[in-house]
């Protein structure tokens, strides 16, 4: 039996009845661009967050633009950034023609460490852009903290945590604003590209729909150079067809997470996902570590057992900025991208593909050591 990474059939295949009644309803209403769809679903997403504003964007990277140059972002400004990510996050800061200041992450979370932020610091230092990576919530308390003492922005990039909590708080309400993704991979996830930004800033969430929309709030006037970058109605219509789900299926993966954690525990060389107690992940991803990490892959792979890098070059080392960061180190995050691998994952994975994820890379590791 070979086991994919991920097939998004079966959430399609859970919500189809209320999918494709949402995909009916949009296609004969007539209203192809904004409407009632797009402004439900911003309600239903501020209200499942927990803040006042959501405003649909294009997709992730576009909700984290819009996002930091409606907060004033731009050049000559300093970001402050993870050193491992998915390179939207830096792509966002360079966008709006800020230069992204790489901090080094914590070697157990693979998120930011904030012991590590307030040495990075300079004085044209404006934000801290932090990601709840694979779904585990960064240590916000820290890092509100320290943005205070510094009068520096909070911007979340919560693309992989959706309906993650901090001391039970919800993830996408601890900064000044939080970017979502529901890229179809995602935990909450569109059957195309979408985006959208929480905030608590009624001010900030105009901004940002003004730049998203030719930069023009009133139609033909315009008084911003912005974009076209809008929550498409469609997706928003599918993504309300998803929402009711959203909590079950988060538990599935929690649960699911559990069960890997039991069986794996104690395999040689293996180091598996433990989020802290006071927080609850999202789990978008179940990522282990392991020092011949290409070796346990190529094993897997022969065992039928698809699995996925997250990610294998960091963005500093990536083509696009290389030149300007030749002299980051970074050790944690280069260590990491050399051990990190993601199993197959998600709320619907069958039982079956469980075990022999579970059998296969037991016997890997057999192998191996
Ligand atoms: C997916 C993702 C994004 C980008 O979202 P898109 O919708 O693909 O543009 C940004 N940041 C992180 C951490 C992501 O995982």
């Amino acid at each position: 039996m070979n086991v994919p990474f991920l097939d998004l059939r079966g959430a399609y295949e859970e919500a189809r009845d209320a999918i494709d009644a949402a995909l009916g309803r949009v296609a004969a209403s007539g209203r192809y661009i904004g409407g009632a769809e797009v402004e439900a679903f911003e309600q239903e997403w501020a209200a499942f967050v927990g803040c006042s504003h959501c405003v649909g964007t294009g997709n992730g990277l576009d909700a984290l633009t819009l996002g930091l140059r409606a907060l004033g972002i731009g050049p000559g400004d300093d970001v402050i950034v993870p050193g491992h990510t998915f390179v939207a996050t830096w792509l966002a800061v360079s966008h709006c023609g800020a230069r992204p200041l790489p901090v080094d992450v914590e070697s157990d979370s693979a998120n930011i460490d904030p012991a590590r932020i307030e040495a990075a610091i300079t004085p044209k230092t404006r934000a801290i852009v932090v990601v709840h990576l694979y779904g585990r919530p960064v240590e916000m308390d820290a890092i509100v903290a320290i943005a205070r003492r510094h009068h520096l922005l909070v911007v979340e990039d919560a693309a992989q945590a959706h309906g993650a909590r901090f001391r039970d708080r919800q993830v996408g309400s601890l900064g000044d604003l939080a970017a979502w993704s529901f890229y179809p991979g995602k935990n909450l996830g569109a059957l195309g590209d979408a985006g959208a930004v929480t905030t608590n800033d009624p001010e900030l969430a105009r901004r940002i729909a003004q730049l998203g929309n030719y930069g023009s709030s009133r139609k033909y006037v315009h008084e911003l150079q912005g974009f076209n970058s809008r929550l498409d109605p469609m997706q928003a219509a599918v993504l309300r067809a998803k929402l009711p789900y959203l909590r079950a299926w988060n538990l599935r993966r929690r649960s699911l997470a559990r069960r890997y954690n039991e069986a794996l525990a104690g395999l040689p060389g293996l180091r598996l996902p433990e989020p802290a107690p006071h927080v609850e992940s999202a789990w978008h991803l179940y990522t282990i570590r392991h020092a011949r990490r290409e070796e346990l892959r190529h094993a897997l792979s022969a065992r039928g057992i698809e699995t996925l890098v997250h990610y294998p070059i960091a963005p500093h080392l990536q083509q696009a900025y290389a030149e300007a960061y030749e002299a980051e180190e970074l050790p944690v995050t280069r260590r990491l991208c050399g051990e990190l691998l993601s199993l197959p994952f998600g709320p619907h994975l069958r039982p079956e593909q469980e075990q022999r994820v579970i059998e296969a890379l037991t016997q890997a590791l057999r192998v191996l050591s």
